[in-house]
């Protein structure tokens, strides 16, 4: 094996850029094709100029995980802010924090429940059908087009359930934003002697040839759609600017009844708590989500997994494996509905198994 070889990363969104900067590491030369104009995939944000606010340009996210190797990954090249990650939900006229917890079913039911009644309360099928429909059937309908019942179970449970009064959305120990943004992660990420960096470059399969090519574009287009294409849900996102300082009091807040054509309301400033001037300035931007089912030509932004989406998954991945110099990977190349975290797990795993395997 040539170490030398100019390894090609296509996409640079948060599994390409982490996979990029392994390899460089290592000695390798890397050049990554970043088909849009930018680097950062998804997790892409815009600074409004006017008041500061960083806007992500493709939906919250929020940086979390429990995996220390991550973590100092990532704090290697950005400083994370102290910002955690809670959520509210807008029920019948009414405000309740998310998870499902003591605050979630006090505050719906009326009771004050211990901890240590919460699980005997939940059991009760009238209070877990009353919850399950108040918070999650209608979401859950518009968020996937389906009934909860006909979506892939682990979705649901990917929010936590717990008999205590926290209120942070995820149970992972770390959270944050960097504070000097998300796009200066994948800047800082890229900023290597070893790694040429070209936007507005598609990668396309007659490129590999003799090449080594990590790719995490969508797998379908690197086979011409010909089983046809995996099914995706897209979001639209409507995105206001408001003459007021502060519209919602926090970050994200879930719209959980079927009235509500939106399924969340997003202000960003929140992210950035540390960021007086921001969060002082009389202006705010919010933006409201809606979800839909994807078509050729949306953006791809959420997995439908189901068994049909996963047989024509591995008739690409069968595909793939006839490239043995071809890895894929990353949310669009997985088809999988990834965590930032993961994501860059997964990359940290991949590059170094291939940095073990071709000394
Ligand atoms: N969910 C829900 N109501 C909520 C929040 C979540 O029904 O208020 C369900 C919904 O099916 C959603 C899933 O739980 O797709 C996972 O939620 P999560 O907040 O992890 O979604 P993400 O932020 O990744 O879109």
């Amino acid at each position: 094996m040539d170490s030398s070889e100019t390894i090609i990363v296509a996409g640079a969104g948060i599994w390409g850029c982490t996979v990029a900067r392994v390899l460089a590491e290592a000695g390798r030369q890397v050049e990554v094709w970043e088909k849009r104009p930018v680097t950062g995939g998804n997790v892409r944000c815009e600074t409004d100029e006017k008041t500061g606010i960083e806007v992500h340009t493709y939906g919250s996210h929020i940086f979390h995980t429990h995996l220390p190797e991550v973590w100092e990954f990532v704090n290697r090249f950005v400083r994370m802010n102290g910002y955690q990650h809670k959520v509210l939900a807008r029920h019948d006229g009414k405000t309740y924090f998310l998870p499902l917890g003591l605050t979630l079913v006090n505050a719906f039911f009326g009771v004050e429940l211990k901890p240590s009644e919460l699980p005997d309360f939940m059991r009760d099928e009238a209070h877990s059908k009353a919850i399950f429909d108040a918070f999650f059937r209608n979401y859950t309908s518009k968020q996937w087009g389906k009934a909860p019942e006909e979506i892939d179970p682990t979705i649901i449970k990917r929010v936590p359930v717990r008999a205590t009064y926290d209120v942070n959305y995820f149970n992972d120990y770390w959270q944050g934003i960097p504070e000097s943004g998300y796009n200066s992660l994948f800047e800082r990420l890229l900023d290597h002697p070893n790694i040429k960096v070209t936007t507005g470059k598609t990668f396309r399969l007659e490129d590999l040839g003799e090449k080594t090519v990590f790719y995490s574009g969508p797998i379908d287009e690197l086979f011409g759609f010909k089983f046809g294409p995996l099914p995706w849900r897209t979001l639209r996102f409507e995105t206001e600017r408001l003459p007021i300082a502060d519209a919602q009091g926090t970050s994200v807040v879930n719209y959980v009844d079927a009235d509500v054509p939106y399924t969340r309301q997003h202000e960003y400033k929140h992210y950035h708590p540390e960021q007086k001037s921001v969060m002082e300035h009389p202006e705010t931007i919010v933006c409201r989500e809606y979800s839909a089912a994807w078509q050729p030509g949306d953006e791809p932004y959420y997995p439908v997994n189901n068994e049909e989406s996963a047989a024509l998954l591995s008739r690409y991945q069968a595909e793939a494996a006839n490239h043995p110099k071809l890895v894929v990977g990353g949310r669009l190349g997985a088809y999988k509905y990834f965590d930032m975290d993961k994501s860059i797990e997964a990359a940290l795993n991949t590059a170094r198994q291939y940095l073990e395997e071709n000394k």
